[in-house]
């Protein structure tokens, strides 16, 4: 069997735009991510830390945002990320256009908000971003290999206090999540007295026994992440 008209979603020129504003940063669904690197040139620090970890560079010549977005996998490594940045995805379909957060996009193990008739034309990251930012991927091998845990770090430090954090999480629930009670337990405390939000980002998420890695396994790389963070950047820039 053919199918009488197959459309290369990654050829669309509506899909493959990268614009940089004082408001936002939209990156289009079908730019690869090696793409992406050099096309923002620097202009959203969190994925410059999460690319070169994300499998290998063959495997980033083809991925795109659109596609490991629209798997719905919780454990692709770009959700944990765009979570940590308030990011947005821009849906479209013959209807027309709407933004949903991504926040509020994942709706269950491999389902979204989004209709069947709909792509993702585009990602869009608030400005100003976070002034603190980090990204850890524990995995069985450290290139081209799929995350056992993502976590995503997004802060801002003011006077030495913890004034805004956003932390996204994979493989450790049903979908990326953030991780809302760390977030809570990090915001009015000085930086980076971090111990008891650990203890927090340690229980967050239901995460699952599996063959990458025990729910124990998991739990515990959660707490390491955010120490790790914070011994890595005990003077924020
Ligand atoms: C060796 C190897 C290593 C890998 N390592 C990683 C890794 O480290 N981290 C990670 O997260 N993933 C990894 N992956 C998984 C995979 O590469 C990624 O999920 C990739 O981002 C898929 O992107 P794609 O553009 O190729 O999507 P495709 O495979 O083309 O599409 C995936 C799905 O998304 C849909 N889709 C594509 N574009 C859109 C759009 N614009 N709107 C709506 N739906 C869309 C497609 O219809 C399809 O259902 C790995 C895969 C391999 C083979």
């Amino acid at each position: 069997m053919r199918a009488p008209l197959v459309v290369a979603v990654d050829r669309l020129a509506e899909l493959r735009g990268v614009s940089v504003t004082d408001e936002v940063v939209e990156i289009g669904a079908a730019v690869t991510l090696s793409e992406i690197a050099a096309r923002l040139d620097g202009a959203v620090p969190l994925l410059d830390l999460l690319l070169p970890q994300f499998a290998s560079v063959l495997i980033r010549n083809g991925a795109t945002l659109g596609g490991n977005l629209g798997t719905g996998s919780p454990i692709g490594d770009t959700a944990p990320g765009l979570l940590a940045l308030g990011a947005s995805l821009v849906l479209v379909s013959s209807d027309g256009e709407r933004e949903v957060a991504l926040a509020d996009y994942f709706t269950g193990y491999r389902r979204s908000v989004r209709t069947a008739g709909e792509l993702i034309r585009a990602v869009r990251i608030p400005q100003p971003q976070p002034g603190l930012v980090g990204f850890t991927k524990i995995a069985k091998r450290r290139f081209d290999d799929i995350s056992s845990v993502a976590v995503a770090f997004g802060l801002d430090v003011v006077d030495g206090v913890v004034a805004a954090a956003r932390i996204g999480l994979g493989g450790v629930a049903a979908t990326p999540i953030r991780a809302l009670a760390t977030e809570q337990a990090l915001v009015g405390r000085p930086w980076p007295d971090v111990a008891a939000a650990a203890d927090v980002l340690g229980g967050e998420g239901t995460p699952l026994d599996d063959h990458r890695a025990s729910a124990a396994y998991r739990a515990a790389m959660l707490r390491q992440s955010l120490l790790k963070f914070a011994a890595e950047n005990e003077v924020p820039a």
